[in-house]
């Protein structure tokens, strides 16, 4: 017997990996089964998780099934659901099931491909996905892709290479830009202008063009697919801007650029080849699990310049190999290619389009039934899958409404500001989700 009296396994720990594993695999399957009669939020207060926990660790090893059981009984009903198919906050997204299993096989390997040499099929594994998602998002050849862990930490990486080029110069995005660029800004110590959007959020080159040429700039960031509304910025006019006035253009398509597997939804790519850096988030609305963030560049070497560092303990007799640590700001790096490899082998192409195509569907059908209900309004433009709408009346009453519609724990709904006025989203992400999801969610919003 081993530690805990269980059988023990090589590695020193109470699994057994056959046994245990089965029984996992099936706790997965039976939560995914479940989920839709789970509260979407989680109802719980701030602290109750932990006082239902043991302060201490254990002395001694405890079997793996008394972590299945605590997983039921304390940490399920403390979890928000975000896997969930009435999850409409935020952005709605999947650890779909070819993900999750990838997942597990990634941490049997454990590699740390930091260098092609420590993990040369991860590197090369990476370098094939992000070949394979440039095609399937329908990008210009000859992009470098990396993968990083979320796009706060591509968009960094995207600035730390603006910032080399034009050292002193400033960052200029829309007011709609995401806040992770406010905070790369902040780590960068680069100075952030944020330039006006116009009345469908869309940022301004008339303003963005003052900016230029009022001040020396790094970077400009455009949003494909803004955080708020999913508004597309005119890439083309602020690509001849970047181009006359020297500035790196990065273009944020975290959520969006998934989207862009489905040729109908290209227009937003227009002038992408132009840019010289964009981020694109799979563990967004690509059916990856978190985390999992592209960054393609069509300028490696400037990239490579800000991040490459190579002290002896690094260095390896095999040239010629790209060396992923390059790239970013992490030396050590996980392997990830694996679950996008994965997800896109068990959707394929079709697949991928059909999940797109079917929750910008419902997005539409959910506006539709808000427009045509006296008193209610949808108040942003529906490119993709999200849906900003409002009743009639005061900020107060659409906040307490949504707030009612979240406590029945039915659906999760989440809010922005747009003209300074509080606006519900609702975000359609999740594989699961159905138009009777989206119908409940309707009903709720009515009955509230
Ligand atoms: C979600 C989002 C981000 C931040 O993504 P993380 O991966 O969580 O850092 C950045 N930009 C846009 C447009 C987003 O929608």
């Amino acid at each position: 017997m081993g530690p805990g009296g269980s059988s023990g396994a090589a590695d020193g720990s109470s699994v057994d990996l056959r046994r245990d594993g089965q029984a996992a695999v099936e706790w997965v399957a039976r939560y995914l089964e479940t989920m839709r009669d789970l509260p979407v939020r989680a109802q719980v207060e701030p602290g109750d998780v932990r006082d239902r926990l043991p302060a201490s660790p254990p002395e001694t090893a405890e079997p793996f099934s008394a972590i299945l059981r605590d997983l039921d009984e304390v940490i399920v009903p403390g979890t928000t659901h975000w896997n969930h198919p009435r999850f409409f906050a935020y952005f709605a997204i999947t650890g779909s099931e070819p993900g999750i299993l990838a997942e597990l096989l990634s941490a049997a390997f454990n590699v740390n491909a930091m260098l092609w040499r420590t993990g040369p099929a991860a590197t090369e594994l990476e370098e094939l996905v992000l070949d394979w998602l440039r095609q399937l998002l329908a990008l210009p050849k000859r992009l470098h892709g990396h993968i990083e862990d979320t796009a706060s930490t591509s968009t960094l990486a995207a600035l730390a290479a603006g910032r080399d080029l034009r050292p002193g110069g400033v960052v200029l995005c829309s007011e709609h830009a995401h806040s992770s660029v406010d905070k790369d800004c902040r780590i960068l110590g680069l100075e952030l202008r944020k330039i006006p959007a116009d009345a469908e959020y869309r940022l301004r080159p008339d303003a963005l063009e003052d900016a230029l040429a009022a001040e020396e700039t790094a970077a400009v960031v455009a949003t494909v697919g803004t955080t708020s509304s999913t508004s597309v910025d005119p890439v083309p006019a602020i690509a001849d801007l970047c181009e006359r006035y020297g500035a790196w253009l990065h273009v944020d398509a975290a959520y969006a650029g998934s989207a862009m597997v489905c040729e109908e939804l290209r227009w937003a790519w227009e002038g992408i080849e132009r840019a010289d850096s964009l981020v694109v988030n799979p563990h967004k609305w690509l059916f990856t699990p978190v985390d999992c963030s592209v960054l393609y560049t069509r300028r490696p070497d400037v990239l490579r310049e800000a991040f490459s560092l190579l002290p002896e303990y690094l260095r390896t007799n095999v040239d010629r190999v790209t060396n992923l640590m390059d790239y970013g700001p992490a030396l050590g790096r996980r392997f990830r290619a694996l679950k996008l490899w994965t997800v896109i082998r068990c959707y394929g192409r079709e697949g991928l389009q059909a999940l797109i195509r079917e929750h910008v569907r419902l997005a539409r059908l959910f506006a539709s039934w808000v427009e045509a209900e006296p008193g209610w309004q949808v108040v942003a433009p529906v490119p993709f899958s999200v849906v900003c709408f409002r009743r009639d009346g005061s900020d107060e009453e659409n906040e307490a409404l949504m707030e009612r519609v979240n406590a029945t724990g039915e659906v999760y709904l989440s809010h922005t500001r747009l003209d300074d006025r509080f606006v519900m989203r609702l975000a359609i992400g999740n594989a699961r989700t159905t138009e009777a999801d989206v119908a409940r969610a309707w009903e709720l919003l009515r009955s509230a």
